[in-house]
């Protein structure tokens, strides 16, 4: 079966995004990602659900279910299960939710036990993966080590895993072997971001680059790409054409196997 790639796109016409890069898959936001404001119905609902096109919806960046402060994790929860409906009413394939972190005077088993309360309260069957985040010293999604232990706590909820490649870059989780790490911790990979990064090898800094540019040596990237099965997105800077340069490039890795 040939793999989905594709790319996050811009909101306002994602359909026609999706056709300029001859893209099966496409991500978007619903929302403002750095508002608390629920998601708008959308005009080309019917369309998006009736498309061909698998769409993965990217959730808000301010959602930190794991957040002590329950001024933040309360909302956090609610524009989790909006964003959910809001997948929902166009047929999404999932939301992806980065993995969050807590206090600083805060054992990340706390975050554990706040993550697997909020997807017990999830009040959808829409699939949720988690992400793999960039930085902060008290996340609970950055290293691989603590995603396993995240994992013996909300593993057997059936929540899915994104794997974004800029992000174990960034957070100094070395790539070479990566899948099979994160298949130890996770026993899944449901979705990869294939993204390069615009900064050196734990950086914590969270700023993709294009596959052929960056810091991240291409061929690391084709290994990860290779050693997965799942779609890919894209979430690199530039326009339709970049990004089909990239898809092709991510499809080259892909032939033959
Ligand atoms: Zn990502």
């Amino acid at each position: 079966m040939t793999r989905f790639v594709g790319a996050h796109v811009d909101p306002s016409d994602p359909l026609e995004a999706a056709g300029e890069r001859g893209a099966g898959i496409l991500q978007m936001f619903l929302s403002n990602p750095q508002g608390w404001k629920a998601p708008e119905p959308r005009d080309d609902a019917a369309e998006l659900r009736e498309s061909p096109v698998s769409v993965i919806v990217h959730s808000p960046y301010l959602i930190n279910v794991c957040a002590g402060n329950n001024r933040i994790r309360i909302p956090s929860r609610k524009i989790l299960n909006d964003t959910l409906q809001a997948a929902e009413a166009i047929s999404a394939d999932a939301v992806v939710v980065h993995g969050g972190h807590v206090s600083d005077d805060e054992d990340p088993v706390e975050g554990f036990v706040r993550w697997k309360k909020a997807l017990d309260q999830v009040e959808s069957d829409m699939p949720i993966f988690i992400e793999n985040t960039a930085s902060g010293d008290r996340a609970v999604g950055r290293e691989i080590e603590m995603i396993a232990r995240l994992w013996e706590v909300v593993g057997d909820t059936g929540v899915g895993f994104c794997l974004d490649t800029c992000h174990a870059w960034a957070a100094g989780e070395p790539l070479d072997g990566l899948v099979d790490r994160v298949m130890a911790a996770t026993g899944r990979i449901d979705l990869l971001h294939c993204n390069g990064s615009r900064d050196p090898f734990d950086s914590r800094r969270d700023r993709h680059d294009n596959l052929l540019q960056g810091h991240i040596p291409v061929d690391q990237i084709a290994e990860i790409v290779r050693n997965t099965t799942c779609p890919v997105i894209l979430e690199t800077p530039g326009g339709a054409s970049d990004h089909i340069a990239e898809i092709d490039l991510v499809r080259s890795y892909t032939d033959g196997i």
